[in-house]
């Protein structure tokens, strides 16, 4: 509220009611408008979750720049617009609670924010049909002080951002100027369609109201509106005669603060209004005005702020309730600013260029400001801090800093467009107006009441009315009658005397009249003492009621401190609700998404659940199968045990009949030289040779017992019949001999040769014979033949008995005595060293190599010892 604080006034004044004892702050009440998409198919990045809440998601190709991040983020306001949101309901909510306090002599701020096409232009002037903010607020300021507007020009502005009051014959005579000038376009202040272009913006019947209007006020509204292009301010009412030769270009405002530290545009054009289609068209004319400079000077509407200032003045009617009190200091102006703001996109959205981009810059340099100045405003308050706001960095700041600084309602309605391609943009705003919501502005204090009894201007109304009555009933008033009281009160004289004096010899009409006229005035004395009697008494009525009134008065005052108390606390307690609720609503949404993935976890769980069941059943299967196997092997094993066991023991069983058998041989060969030497001694002890065994007598066997039958010799073996051609060979020369070229090479005819002794040619021969070469112990090769018969064994194999050795031996011609030795030295394959010192090399062949047939161990060499034998 701008109050006037010049004292220059003829009625004394009441001492102002005590203001609330705190100054209470209300937050800046931030509304979120969504716009209906461009076209349906369009894609959307903005839900409206709740009527004051919205969730903005990335749109799909930003989710993909951002490596698929998800992203959703919720914002609320006081209150939050959908798309099917008609102006009427915008208004009811936003701007009517701005347009009573504005009644109510509170100053309020509403701005559009939000980027170029959301819908800010939309919001507050609208579209024919639709009327947006404006003509609303308008319509409903005509509607409620209609009744009670001043004539025009009995406020006047004072140039310093104040009004003043003129006396009545001042205004008429300014009326009547008004009237005579043709230049100034006269408008209509009754409701009347004038401009085809703008009649649907305004909408009569859909008339709304203020309440509580002060009906002993007088009321008057003045607009103006300004436009601030790259940090000027421009005057769109201004009247500039036209000069087409060389047009002006539009001069630029400046900002001053007034007495009272308010800040206004210096000679800004104020436009007294009397209607809303008047008002609307004064508007109408600066848009119209706005735009054609635009269009000349090459600029962009969306980069300039408009500011559109609707001052309400009122003054108090004096005592009769007939006019207005003419005093300065009982002037109240309260004002509403309707800003439609620049759009927040940045520079590079608007594609300018050179001087454009810097007037583009500018212009986001001012919103950049409101922002700044909004944060610190916001720090400040929140931290207690008191670090200076940079209003004067910007002049749409600047103009402001009062509705910061002092006090006042603002609200800002929050626009958006959820197309996809704004969503960065978008993004912005919402961070901007949630901060926004934080700063709190001083709520304006009701304004104080004037000295004067409620009521006047009824009353003055209900006299005016009833003098129109009485002299309606009486046909007018008479020439030289007084009417009414007075002359009721004059009948009520004593009656005068008649005054026509007879002649001049007349003494007594003179002094009867003088006599008269005496009574009359002790008797008007006596009335006026009377009257003056009654209006102390009354007089001294009205102080003890005035001061009965002024403490009652005080008494609601303070009532309302406490109240305005109560109310900041359920202002705070709503608040800390608010934060509560939003705060539990982002913790749903956390439990929410950590549902989603308990829900994920869960779900691989089961999954490693059934996986390892299944792999334990496998292991489960895979055991059992290796007991079966084990089972099986165990079986197998025993089985393969026991044959090899019996096998073993078949075999034993064979060595043992074998080992019997030579035992037996050689105890019979023992008996036998026994039975030699004592016959030698008998028969003188002749030498004799030893027969062959063949010719002896076999002596009685005594000692062993034997499995064979007596006779001689026991060959186990039997010997291959020859056959009717003579002996067959084997003629075994393993294949690392070396060819000695000698003479005394054996010739075999019809043996079959081999390089290593086979069965199969065994089993066709029966003589065998080995060449054998070795190294001597004087270093020369010495060949050996190594002779013997192939034997059928019992198990069906082939055994060779060797039965000679005969030794080749390449010498030097010089004579040696190693003659003999050889058979010394000579080495049997394999035998007792034992016997190697006294045997022959007969004795040394006995031993056979037997291969068995059928076995797969391969030939085994055994060795037999038998009885001496004999070169074949
Ligand atoms: P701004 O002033 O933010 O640049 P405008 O108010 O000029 O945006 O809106 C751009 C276009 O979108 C206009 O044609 C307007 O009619 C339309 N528009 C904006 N908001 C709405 C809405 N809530 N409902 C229908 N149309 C809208
Ligand atoms: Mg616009």
């Amino acid at each position: 509220m701008i109050r006037q604080t010049d004292r220059k006034g003829k009625t004394p004044r009441r001492p102002p009611p005590k203001k609330p004892s705190n100054t209470q702050k209300d937050p800046v009440g931030v509304y979120c408008r969504v716009r209906p998409l461009g076209a349906e198919d369009e894609e959307c990045c903005i839900e409206v979750i709740s009527n004051t809440t919205i969730q903005l998601h990335a749109p799909d190709g930003l989710k993909a720049n951002r490596n698929g991040e998800f992203k959703e983020t919720q914002y609320s306001f006081k209150k939050v617009f959908g798309i099917k949101t008609t102006q009427r309901a915008l208004f009811e909510d936003v701007a009517k609670p701005l347009v009573e306090d504005l009644i109510h002599c509170k100053n309020g701020l509403l701005f559009t924010y939000g980027v170029t096409g959301s819908g800010k232009t939309h919001t507050m002037t609208g579209s024919p049909g639709q009327g947006g903010l404006l003509p609303r607020s308008l319509d409903m300021i005509f509607n409620s002080i209609c009744p009670y507007q001043a004539k025009r020009f009995v406020f006047k502005p004072d140039d310093k951002n104040g009004m003043e009051v003129q006396n009545q014959v001042d205004a008429l005579l300014d009326r009547q100027k008004r009237d005579s000038q043709t230049t100034i376009p006269k408008t209509p202040t009754t409701r009347r369609i004038i401009d085809p272009e703008f009649a649907d913006m305004i909408s009569p019947e859909e008339a709304c109201r203020a309440d509580g209007v002060d009906e002993d006020g007088s009321y008057s509204v003045f607009v103006s509106y300004i436009e601030i292009y790259n940090n000027y301010i421009y005057d769109l009412l201004e009247e500039t005669p036209f000069d087409p030769i060389k047009p002006k270009p539009p001069q630029s405002k400046i900002l001053r603060e007034d007495q009272n530290h308010n800040m206004y545009v210096a000679g800004c054009t104020e436009v007294e209004v009397k209607s809303t289609e008047e008002a609307f068209e004064v508007f109408w004319r600066g848009q119209k005005k706005r735009r054609i400079a635009n269009t000349q000077l090459n600029r962009e509407s969306s980069r300039s702020h408009s500011v559109f200032i609707i001052k309400l003045v009122q003054a108090p009617l004096d005592a009769d309730g007939d006019n207005v009190l003419q005093d300065k200091n009982q002037v109240n102006v309260s004002q509403l600013c309707l800003v439609d703001l620049a759009g927040s996109e940045r520079t590079s959205r608007t594609r300018a260029e050179g001087s454009r981009l810097r007037e583009a810059g500018n212009i986001n340099q001012s919103l950049m400001t409101l922002r700044t100045c909004i944060e610190v405003l916001r720090e400040n308050q929140m931290c207690g801090m008191n670090k200076m706001v940079p209003y004067r960095d910007s002049k749409v700041t600047h103009l402001f800093k009062n509705y910061f600084d002092g006090e006042g309602k603002v609200r800002m309605v929050v626009c958006v467009n959820p197309k996809a391609d704004d969503y960065e943009e978008t993004l912005l705003v919402m961070r901007f107006a949630e901060m926004t919501q934080e700063v709190e502005v001083a709520r304006p204090v009701d304004r104080p009441i004037c000295g004067f009894a409620a009521g006047r201007r009824q009353r003055n109304q209900a006299f005016k009315e009833e003098l129109t009555r009485r002299l309606e009933e009486r046909g007018g008033p008479v020439d030289g009658e007084t009417p009414t009281v007075l002359s009721q009160l004059l009948q009520s004289f004593p009656p005068m005397p008649p005054c026509e004096i007879s002649g001049p010899n007349d003494d007594v009409t003179l002094p009867r009249l003088i006599e008269a006229l005496e009574k009359r005035h002790k008797i008007r004395q006596m009335m006026i003492g009377e009257y003056n009697k009654t209006a102390n008494m009354l007089k001294s009525i009205l102080q003890e009621q005035d001061s009965n009134i002024l403490s009652k008065e005080n008494f609601i005052q303070e009532q309302r401190g406490k109240l305005c108390e109560k109310d900041k606390m359920i202002q705070n307690h709503k608040n800390e609700i608010d934060r509560l609720e939003k705060k539990s609503k982002m913790l749903e949404y956390k439990i929410d998404i950590l549902q989603k993935t308990t829900n994920i976890f869960e779900e691989d769980k089961r999954s490693l659940q059934q996986e390892l069941e299944s792999r334990e059943q496998r292991l489960q299967r895979e055991m059992s199968e290796k007991r079966r196997m084990e089972a099986r092997m165990q079986g197998v094993v025993t089985d393969a045990k026991l044959k090899w066991e019996k096998e073993c023991e078949r075999r034993v069983n064979a060595k043992q009949l074998e080992m019997q058998n030579k035992l037996w041989v050689k105890d019979e060969k023992l008996k036998q030289l026994k039975a030699i030497v004592t016959e030698g001694k008998t028969e003188n002890r002749q030498p004799q040779r030893p027969s062959r065994e063949k010719d002896k007598v076999p002596p009685k066997r005594s000692v062993s017992p034997s499995p064979v039958p007596t006779g001689l010799p026991v060959r186990p073996l039997h010997r291959r019949s020859h056959s009717a051609g003579g002996e067959r060979w084997v003629d075994h020369t393993p294949a690392t001999n070396v060819d000695l070229d000698t003479v005394m090479q054996p010739n075999i005819p019809n043996a079959i040769k081999v390089t290593a002794p086979s069965e199969k040619a065994l089993s066709k021969c029966d003589k065998y014979v080995l060449t054998h070469q070795e190294v001597a112990s004087d270093g020369e090769i010495q060949t050996k033949l190594i002779k013997g018969e192939v034997f059928k064994t019992r198990g069906g194999g082939q055994a060779v008995q060797f039965t000679d050795i005969e030794t080749l031996k390449q010498e030097a011609p010089v004579p040696t005595s190693r003659k003999r030795r050889s058979a010394e030295t000579g080495q049997a394959p394999e035998g007792d060293p034992m016997e190697v010192g006294w045997t022959d090399c007969e004795t040394r062949c006995s031993v056979a190599v037997e291969m068995r047939t059928g076995s797969n161990l391969g030939p085994g060499y055994q060795h037999h010892g038998y009885p001496k034998r004999k070169k074949p």
